[in-house]
């Protein structure tokens, strides 16, 4: 037997099917990662437009059977499309980070209301941001990891609390517990096999990231390309040190290209002008 269900969707994958359909993976907000198949998506006059697009912001609703792989959509309306994030290469490599990581991540079927809300949160930050959107994709993976139960904390001694990095000298390498998820002092010892050498310039950015309150302060922060890269680099490892079978992102190499580009395209000199 099937229910008719209705919840807030965002489009995580589409792709063809048959002559007319096409097949839309959506994160949504009470059942997970829900694959649907959209009857009629592909054609001229479908009724869906730009609701199918990844990344958009929905209100769906489904035939549901439980246990079924692919659940049959039945109505879609957009509730914010977040144009910004195709219009402008950072904002749409930093929203399709977030989508490809939350594919990764999600389960079917498994409901978790405030990786929804943070999802639609960040890519809503990305889409409005005037600057740095990048950054808001780091403030999004910190807040993913606090969400699944292994928030890292960046200013103490994970093991006896004591105020990090101020009482290292500024270049020394510090060991980071990836396990415990915080920076180990000189006095304590790390568990074994998951450290990292990382050093105050890196705590202090990720320290930054991880206690702005919303997704906006984060892309309010200034890092240069090498650090933007170290904190990337970073918190990908540490979600693939606590998330089993994570594989490093598809979207990263784009990601670190973009950057780099923006990072030494502009401004335009003057002088080839
Ligand atoms: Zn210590």
């Amino acid at each position: 037997m099937s229910t008719i269900e209705k919840t807030e969707a965002v489009v995580l994958r589409s792709m063809p099917y048959r002559e007319t359909s096409k097949i839309v993976t959506f994160y949504t907000r009470r059942f997970g990662r829900l694959s649907t198949i959209v009857k009629g998506a592909r054609r001229r006059t479908s009724k869906f437009g730009s609701s199918l697009e990844l990344m958009a912001h929905d209100l769906i609703v489904v035939y549901r059977k439980e246990g079924r792989e692919l659940q049959t959509l039945s109505e879609c309306d957009l509730l914010h499309s977040y144009r910004g994030l195709h219009e402008d290469l950072e904002k749409m490599s930093a929203g399709m980070a977030m989508i490809e990581l939350i594919s990764l991540l999600a389960r079917e079927e498994e409901e978790n209301a405030p990786l929804f809300s943070l999802l639609t949160d960040s890519l809503a930050a990305v889409d409005g941001a005037t600057k740095n959107p990048s950054h808001v994709f780091y403030w999004y993976e910190v807040r993913i990891a606090k969400i699944l139960g292994f928030q890292p904390a960046f200013g103490h001694c994970a093991v006896c609390g004591r105020s990090l990095p101020e009482n290292e000298a500024a270049d020394d390498p510090i060991r980071f517990d990836l396990g415990r998820g915080g920076p180990v002092c000189r006095s304590c010892t790390p568990e074994p096999g998951h450290t990292l050498l990382v050093d105050g310039a890196l705590l202090r950015a990720l320290d930054g990231v991880s206690r702005a309150p919303a997704p906006q302060d984060a892309a309010a922060m200034e890092f240069d390309q090498g650090m933007r890269e170290r904190i990337r680099e970073f918190m990908g490892t540490y979600l693939r040190t606590h998330v089993h079978g994570l594989r490093p992102l598809k979207s990263d190499k784009v990601f670190s290209r973009i950057l780099d580009r923006t990072e030494t395209t502009l401004p335009h000199s003057p002088a080839l002008g």
